[in-house]
């Protein structure tokens, strides 16, 4: 809980006006007589003159650190650790219980981008994933020059023998068609994807990272099972001055003296968050599940803004979708036993998704050109038929517990009923599959020939729920190059700042160990700057003006009067308004000679221009040619034809 040690003189200042009103009021009312004498109450102290002070001074924090990262992931190690190294004292807060800690680091395959030196290629590249989702220039060449340097850094960061780092060809079974991902685009040949050691997915970078921390215990306090739940912020100069932290049910407060760094993951186990930011109801996330977009959260809290919020990684929403887990809970990948036989994937209605088979980058699928994340129902489900069925259970593609899950009927109508399809889109869908199956060609979505067999004209068949799963969601506060936090002007908040895949950098298509050499990158120039000593606080004052807003008691700005309109009018010359103009009020000037409209013009108008113009720019000489307002209203300008009129009217019946 907030202490505010400052309210206490507050308080008593309020207490002493109080008071004083009291006791004012007492002595206007007829002395009572009878009344028990009351004790007269010396004339109450001036208040002593209020002391200049911090925000941060007002608050009776439980513990002060220079700096408070948030997560005990691949970026937070980093950050907190050179945070250390630069001499700071570091608390890093994590969510999770002791062994648990690492979020995606932890799960993750480990590789990471490498530019072979090349800065000019591997900016050229990035630029291409970005396409035209740019990046600032200045934070794409910290970035991309990171990763052209990535084993330097790496050696150096771990003090590893980069002899030992391994370089995965392109032609290496599985990662090959992600060293690079992007062969098309300039620069690809200098990219790849690496690992500290020959062997990826056992762990041993998240081991290194975590050593980073664990190695500094004199610097660096690890608080598991504590999630930041709010950032502490001076209202006025929105510095960025502590965390407020869940510690054993309680929370403290803790003050960052220069800087608090945000690490603390996306929003893969956030449903509204997914719902909201991707357009998907129906996903598991295939890394830690403690990942709920509380970065986010505290980030909007303090006025930052948002980036690259639609941007995320998948498996791509079929051969290797997750079955269907409890909510929460992780994906349970079903592998590549679905790319091939007599199986399609569909939507709720029975309708056909995707290409079953379809190349992904990260679980993009090519779109128009651009590898995009696929446009999925919001409810998926996987449909097959008995050759297929027994295909999976031989090689025991679905996992004894999801079994009861699958559901079977004699036909494809009873499938539709006991799925909620409907049952002659689902037999459409069928019937044009088995054409395409037996002519070799899928003229819906281009799966291959060789993978396509057509469902059985006979029952059963099968089908069962999938979700898509998530690797990793990219968007977070946007950031600058000195992986500060912005505000919605672009300016930064100061002595807030993030790194990781919260407020990833990439925008667009996704080169894999992009993240993580973003966690690398950016946990470096984060744990650096939050440790820098910072300026002293501003100081306030309670008499000193704190606002840069002029408010004048009672000068309210009178908009009808400057609505009004100064036209000089002339011999014959009336003016007429109407209220009713699609802006407002609308103003003409008549001239009436002889009882004879001699001319209209609208003098002022709020209309909307290409619509009500139309009547202002022909109204006016009808009215005038048969010198009536009877007229026909402009088809498409009613509201502003009948303002015309109206106005027209009002200056009419002022002519004597
Ligand atoms: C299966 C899988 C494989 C992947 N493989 C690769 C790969 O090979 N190469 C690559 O570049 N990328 C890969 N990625 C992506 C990459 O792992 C992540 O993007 C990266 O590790 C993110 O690091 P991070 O430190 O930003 O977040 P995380 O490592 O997720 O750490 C965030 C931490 O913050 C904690 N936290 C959350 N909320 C709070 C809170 N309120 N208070 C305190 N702590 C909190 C979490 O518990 C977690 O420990 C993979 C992802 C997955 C899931």
């Amino acid at each position: 809980m907030r202490k505010f040690v400052k309210s206490t003189l507050l308080l008593s200042l309020t207490a002493v006006l109080c008071l004083s009103c009291l006791f004012g009021c007492a002595t206007t009312s007829a002395p009572d007589e009878s009344a028990t004498p009351v004790a007269v109450s010396p004339e109450p102290e001036a208040p002593e003159a209020a002391e200049p002070y911090t925000y941060a001074d007002t608050i009776e924090w439980d513990g002060q650190y220079d700096v408070v990262v948030i997560g005990f992931g691949g970026a937070g190690a980093i950050s907190a650790s050179i945070a250390a190294d630069n001499g700071a004292k570091v608390l890093l807060v994590e969510k999770a219980p002791e062994g648990d800690e690492g979020g995606n680091t932890r799960f993750c395959g480990q590789l990471f981008a490498y530019g072979h030196e090349d800065e000019e290629a591997t900016l050229a590249y990035w630029k291409a994933l970005n396409g035209t989702h740019e990046v600032p220039e200045e934070m794409l060449k910290v970035y991309t020059k990171g990763i052209a340097h990535m084993y330097d850094i790496a050696a150096d960061l771990f003090e590893l023998d980069k002899n030992d780092f391994f370089d995965y060809p392109s032609d290496a079974t599985f990662v090959g068609p992600m060293s690079p991902e992007y062969p098309e685009f300039p620069g690809s040949d200098k990219i790849s994807l690496n690992t500290l050691h020959e062997g990826r997915g056992d762990g041993y970078l998240w081991q290194q990272m975590r050593k980073r921390v664990t190695d500094r215990p004199d610097n660096i306090d690890v608080w598991f099972e504590s999630p930041a739940m709010h950032l502490i912020q001076d209202p006025i100069s929105k510095t960025i001055i502590g965390v407020q932290v869940e510690r054993e049910g309680e929370l403290v407060d803790i003050r960052g003296l220069n800087g608090v760094v945000l690490a603390c993951g996306g929003f893969e186990n956030n449903p509204e968050m997914i719902e909201t930011y991707l357009g998907m109801t129906c996903t598991a996330p295939f890394g830690t599940v403690y990942n709920t977009g509380d970065g986010i959260r505290m980030a909007t809290e303090v006025g930052a803004d948002l980036w690259h919020m639609d941007t995320y990684e998948s498996a791509g929403a079929y051969g290797t979708a997750s079955f269907m887990v409890e909510d929460g809970e992780r994906a349970a990948k079903m592998g590549s036993a679905y790319e091939s036989g007599s199986v399609i994937f569909v939507g709720q209605d029975g309708s056909r998704q995707l290409r079953e088979d379809a190349p992904i980058r990260h679980g993009h699928i090519y779109r128009n050109g651009v590898w995009m994340n696929p446009v999925v129902s919001e409810r998926n489900f996987v449909v097959y038929d008995q050759a297929q069925a027994d295909a999976l259970a031989a090689a025991n593609a679905i996992p004894e517990r999801f079994l009861p899950q699958v559901i079977k009927a004699d036909t494809l109508e009873e499938l539709a009923g006991l799925t909620g399809m409907d049952p002659q889109i689902l037999a459409d869908t069928v019937a044009t599959y088995n054409s395409f199956a037996a002519n070799g060609v899928d003229m819906q979505f281009g799966r291959a020939a060789e993978t396509m067999i057509a469902l059985s004209g006979d029952g059963p068949y099968y089908a069962y729920e999938i979700r898509n799963i998530i690797f990793n969601t990219q968007g977070g506060p946007r950031k600058n190059e000195n992986a500060e936090v912005l505000n919605g002007f672009g300016e930064p908040i100061p002595h807030l700042y993030v790194a990781g895949e919260l407020g990833g950098i990439c925008s667009l298509q996704y080169q894999g160990g992009g993240n993580i050499a973003e966690t690398i990158i950016f946990g470096k120039i984060a744990g650096e700057n939050a440790a820098a000593p910072k300026d002293a606080l501003p100081v306030y004052d309670a008499s000193a003006k704190e606002s840069n807003l002029r408010f004048v008691p009672g000068a309210v700005t009178d908009i009808v009067a400057a609505a009004g309109v100064d036209v000089e009018l002339g011999e014959n010359e009336y003016l007429g308004s109407s209220a009713n103009g699609m802006g407002g009020e609308l103003t003409v000037k008549v001239t009436v000679v002889d009882g004879t409209i001699k001319a209209v013009e609208v003098v002022s108008h709020k209309e909307t221009d290409g619509i009500g113009t139309m009547a202002i720019e022909t109204l006016p000489a009808q009215i005038v040619e048969k010198n009536s307002t009877e007229v026909d209203t402009v088809s498409g300008a009613t509201i502003t034809s009948n303002a015309i009129i109206e106005a027209v009217n009002d200056a009419l019946s002022k002519v004597n």
